[in-house]
């Protein structure tokens, strides 16, 4: 064994044949992509938000849900009403991550309503955990991986922002082990999905960040050598291979494969060159 190490061929077989499936909706005309394996689930909710029914404008145009954005804080507050009223969720119940590209994970409760946007924002974190219905998880993209978690059996659910940092630093393995750890979850039955995000054919890098997928993620060929190009790292492929080494079973894993650049109704902070807004993920348990 040198620094090569052996390809995990088992690995890239099941990821081969990974789900992928999207379903897209209009709310009060908000639009909705949703997953059909979770949706599938009974007693738990979830989606993530397209551009269209808000209030902001140009390039915040129109449902823009990021306050970290140089946008007119009321605007977005309006945006997460319209929001709300087309998800069907209680305004009040949010709890809003507060992300810093890092790997902390947060178990939160209704104690936490209203962090992030009423009262003051949670310490930095990327994940939330929570076993608690009475709370709505929230995390914040704009080309970077949602992942979702629901353990049917122990009634917890958790959610993550994870950019290319987030995904190298295996994000998805911290909210796995703190699921298990604070809620007793064996990690075989959570069901994951993976939500819209910048797509391998779209994700350049530097050199520098290739090296680091490549050594982090040794068995798996997620970095993509273009012949006269700069390299493509493939985060769909490192964000299903970091669920599947913490014990979720592949056939458990969905990817939504939406392309956030490739798709004029999200907002692309690389395709819009940083001028751009925000889309949310949501998850919540539903009594
Ligand atoms: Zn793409």
């Amino acid at each position: 064994m040198g620094n090569n190490r052996e390809t995990d061929k088992e690995f890239l077989i099941q990821f081969e044949r990974i789900n992928r499936g999207v379903k897209f909706h209009f709310s009060r005309g908000v639009g909705f992509y949703s997953s059909p394996a979770l949706a599938r689930l009974e007693g738990f909710d979830h989606g993530f938000t397209a551009r269209s029914g808000g209030v902001s404008e140009g390039g915040f145009a129109s449902l823009n849900l990021s306050f970290s954005r140089p946008e007119n804080r009321e605007n977005v507050m309006e945006n997460y009403r319209i929001f709300c009223r087309a998800a069907g969720v209680p305004f009040e119940t949010m709890v809003m991550d507060n992300y810093e590209h890092g790997t902390t994970v947060l178990r939160v409760d209704r104690a936490d309503a209203g962090k992030g946007y009423l009262l003051d924002a949670l310490p930095s974190c990327d994940g939330l955990i929570t076993n608690d219905s009475e709370i709505t998880l929230i995390t914040g993209h704009a080309d970077c991986m949602a992942f979702y978690f629901i353990d049917p059996v122990r009634r917890c659910i958790g959610l993550a922002h994870a950019g290319w940092k987030g995904a190298l630093g295996k994000i998805g393995a911290r909210v796995v082990s703190m699921m298990q750890e604070h809620h007793g979850t064996n990690p075989a039955d959570i069901i994951a999905a993976v939500g819209p995000s910048i797509c391998a054919d779209c994700f350049e890098v530097g050199q520098n960040v290739a090296e680091e997928f490549a050594a982090a993620f040794p068995d798996i060929p997620c970095v993509l050598e273009r012949a006269g190009a700069r390299p493509h790292v493939d985060l769909w492929m490192v964000a299903c291979k970091q669920l599947y080494d913490a014990g979720v079973s592949a056939e458990h894993i969905s990817l939504f494969d939406v392309c956030t650049m490739e798709t004029d109704r999200l907002y692309s902070h690389r395709r819009d060159h940083g001028n751009t807004g925000g889309m949310a993920a949501y998850l919540r348990i539903v009594q």
